[in-house]
């Protein structure tokens, strides 16, 4: 089993509190993406989990143990750092071999494990070389080697790609994701990065100023953000917020009114939601002045290559449309915006999200 879990784990730092009561379940073989922006208490959390960081109060369980007061080299868990940490005056071999050497396992077992593992990522060919004379991609493939020989319970890893450019990157995401299903081992991974927590985790876990704001798949945190700092922070660009206004009969927005009725018009009143949230691709550009559109003015037009951002000021704030990569307008020119209100999501005054 190796599961993990943090049942009610607060961390202070004299009066500041970093984490505040963090309760949060990783099922066994599961790839976790910690997010959050800078400073949210992602990295904290997991140093207390790997025993680097004690908790002010709570408990972390692996498995079915109760891990918080051991010793780092006791948690039978493996971190990989966004520094890498090779040792420069070690070969690569040395490097990948230290955690076996620490254990004192014989010298043949542990080159028959380097090589192992040394082989899954691609660096036999390295393992003579020292750390300085290998390029970013292929120091932190050593990282992980090291920490994959350990065949640990659990991989704890932050930030692991931030030190690379933005094509390795790329690269190493997917290679990290394929390691991760092939050893199947639990893995929870800090990113501030929403594109690798969706595309490389089984589950998300969106952190907030030392709160957890919503645990879910990958697409549940992208099309049902449990509140508006979900729905702004996951998501490139960003999802659409305007305030809406609701009278007896109807919900306005932007100046124009929502084709919602029944139960969700319902539960928009009930719950007196203030804003909505539309997601960029969501919205269509039109004419100006098409049935129930927004009336609209380009404020900024993005040619992205496959697509266009095509930023528009309405009635209220400003919306990130996606069009397509043809279109063609210039700023001040007057446009309309039509958008399926079916995908938006709307919150009430405290943020939360009320009605999907
Ligand atoms: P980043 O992505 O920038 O690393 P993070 O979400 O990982 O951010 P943490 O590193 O967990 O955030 O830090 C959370 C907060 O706790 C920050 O405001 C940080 O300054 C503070 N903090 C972290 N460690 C300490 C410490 N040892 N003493 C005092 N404050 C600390």
């Amino acid at each position: 089993m190796s599961s993990v879990r943090y049942n009610g784990v607060v961390k202070s730092f004299g009066a500041f509190n970093v984490l505040k009561s963090l309760n949060l379940s990783v099922p066994d073989h599961a790839f976790l993406a910690l997010l959050g922006p800078s400073g949210c208490g992602k990295t904290t959390a997991l140093r207390i989990l790997a025993g680097l960081e004690m908790p002010t109060a709570g408990q972390v369980l692996i498995g079915e143990r109760d891990v918080t007061r051991l010793q780092p080299r006791d948690r039978d868990i493996a971190m990989v750092f966004q520094s890498y940490a090779l040792y420069p005056q070690m070969t690569i071999e040395e490097n990948i071999g230290y955690p076996l050497w620490l254990r004192g396992m014989p010298d043949q077992e542990r080159k028959a494990k380097i090589a192992e593992v040394a082989a899954v990522l691609e660096i036999d060919h390295l393992l003579t070389r020292r750390a300085r004379q290998l390029s970013g991609g292929q120091r932190q493939r050593v990282a992980l080697a090291r920490a994959i020989v350990r065949n640990p319970t659990a991989f704890l890893m932050d930030e692991p790609l931030s030190n690379l450019d933005a094509r390795l990157r790329l690269t190493m995401r997917g290679e990290i994701k394929r390691l991760c299903q092939r050893l199947g081992s639990t893995t929870i991974y800090v990113t501030h990065d929403q594109a690798e927590a969706l595309t490389m985790a089984d589950l998300i876990a969106v952190m907030h100023g030392g709160d957890l704001q919503q645990l879910a798949a990958p697409a549940e945190v992208y099309d049902r953000p449990a509140n508006r700092f979900v729905a702004t922070f996951v998501g490139n660009p960003p999802m659409n917020v305007l305030p809406v206004k609701a009278d007896g009969t109807d919900i306005h927005v932007g100046g124009a009114r929502l084709a919602i009725r029944g139960e969700r018009f319902d539960a928009c009143r009930a719950a007196s939601v203030t804003e909505l949230g539309i997601r960029p691709e969501d919205l269509h550009l039109t004419e100006p002045g098409a049935t129930g559109s927004m009336a609209g003015e380009i404020y900024v037009v993005e040619p992205m290559g496959n697509e266009t951002l095509v930023d528009v000021r309405v009635d209220g704030g400003r919306l990130t449309v996606r069009a397509d990569r043809g279109f063609r307008a210039s700023v001040g020119d007057h446009i309309g915006v039509s958008f399926d209100a079916g995908n938006a999501c709307f919150f009430d005054t405290a943020g939360k999200t009320a009605v999907h």
